[in-house]
């Protein structure tokens, strides 16, 4: 397995107290595939994620428990400086806003460029040219012309094709995606979404997708897990979740997507809010928003149910959300 969360936790002190972002998370990704992460924001999709690339590693962030296996070995018990390099090498990550994560007063060339000096020794001249077969990769049209243009010369979506070609660089193993397309307009969210998607393929990375659009991983993801206060709620096989979900709130994700057929109807919206996580509801998080809570789902916690061999749901009454 390329990548292994194992019962990861993570707290942020805060003035008022501790925040309890991430709440024994498990999950794995295989080199080669794409697992979406799903959850509305202050599930934990991003702070996972961001313990995983190593990013969280200073205050008020503090991982205080779990594993995070990366080719098998626990990067949690690495020295800073392998760390460092695990995270150059051998992955990379694409953030929501390009614009913010790009130099503004470098040329593009010279951003993507930089990497191989620094990583590679390339030359300043070999590593242009790598700028610039990057740049076609991703289809940027007028490649050779457009690498000393600075970033704000560009659009969102071509923005966004240059955090790619930034990440795929180096080749890394292993991409994570934090809503990279959500600030693009849909025509471009889709044609990110498809160029990243047959990237992956190409490359044989593992892919994570962290996102709040269940309607923009259908086609490329092929596992979901769907997370809530911290925690996997759901997690399955994309197909599966499509056809039936096993898990109250991946049923009201699903209901929210809206589709082409019901053009005009109001759109469904999960009642109430998530919870604040310095004060998380006993039980199952879920069950103040819950359409199918009991009285059990108030003081028992669900642990994740297995549905089957390769889905599991952390709701008591899985099966008659399923039938549902
Ligand atoms: Fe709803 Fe209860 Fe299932 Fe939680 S355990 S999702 S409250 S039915
Ligand atoms: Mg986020």
């Amino acid at each position: 397995m390329l990548l292994e969360v194992r019962d990861l936790h993570v707290e942020f002190r805060t003035r008022d107290g501790i925040a309890k972002a991430v709440n024994g998370v498990t999950y794995a990704v295989d080199e080669g595939e794409t697992l979406a992460v799903l959850g509305e924001s202050g599930s934990g999709k991003s702070v996972t994620a961001q313990a995983v690339m190593g990013i969280l590693d200073m205050p008020p962030g503090r991982i205080t428990g779990g594993e995070i296996l990366f080719k098998g070995r626990d990067l949690l018990t690495l020295k800073k400086d392998e760390r460092r390099a695990v995270r150059g090498a051998e992955m990379a990550m694409i953030f929501q806003d390009a614009l913010s994560s790009l130099n503004p007063v470098l040329s593009v060339g010279d951003q993507l460029g930089e990497m191989f000096v620094v990583h590679r020794g390339m030359s300043r001249k070999d590593a242009r040219a790598k700028a610039v077969e990057l740049m076609d990769r991703v289809r940027i049209p007028a490649a050779r012309e457009r690498v000393k243009q600075y970033p704000h010369q560009f659009s969102g979506g071509m923005r966004q094709r240059i955090m790619i070609a930034m990440a795929l660089a180096l080749e890394p193993a292993l991409i994570i995606a934090d809503e990279p397309t959500t600030a693009l307009d849909v025509t471009v969210q889709a044609q990110v979404m498809d160029l990243l998607a047959e990237l992956q393929r190409e490359y044989r990375m593992g892919l994570i997708l962290i996102t709040h659009d269940l309607g923009v991983v259908a086609d490329v993801a092929d596992r979901i897990a769907v997370m809530y206060a911290g925690r996997i709620v759901e997690s399955a096989p994309v197909h599966d979740i499509y056809k039936a979900p096993a898990h109250p709130y991946t049923r009201g994700l699903l209901d929210s997507i809206p589709r082409l057929d019901q053009k005009g109807q109001e759109l469904y919206a999960i009642k109430g809010l998530p919870p604040n996580l310095m004060r998380i509801p006993p039980g199952c998080p879920f069950h103040p928003r819950c359409p199918m809570a009991q009285d059990v789902c108030r003081t028992d916690v669900p642990p994740l149910y297995e549905v089957s061999g390769t889905r599991g749901s952390a709701c008591h009454f899985w099966r008659e959300c399923l039938h549902a």
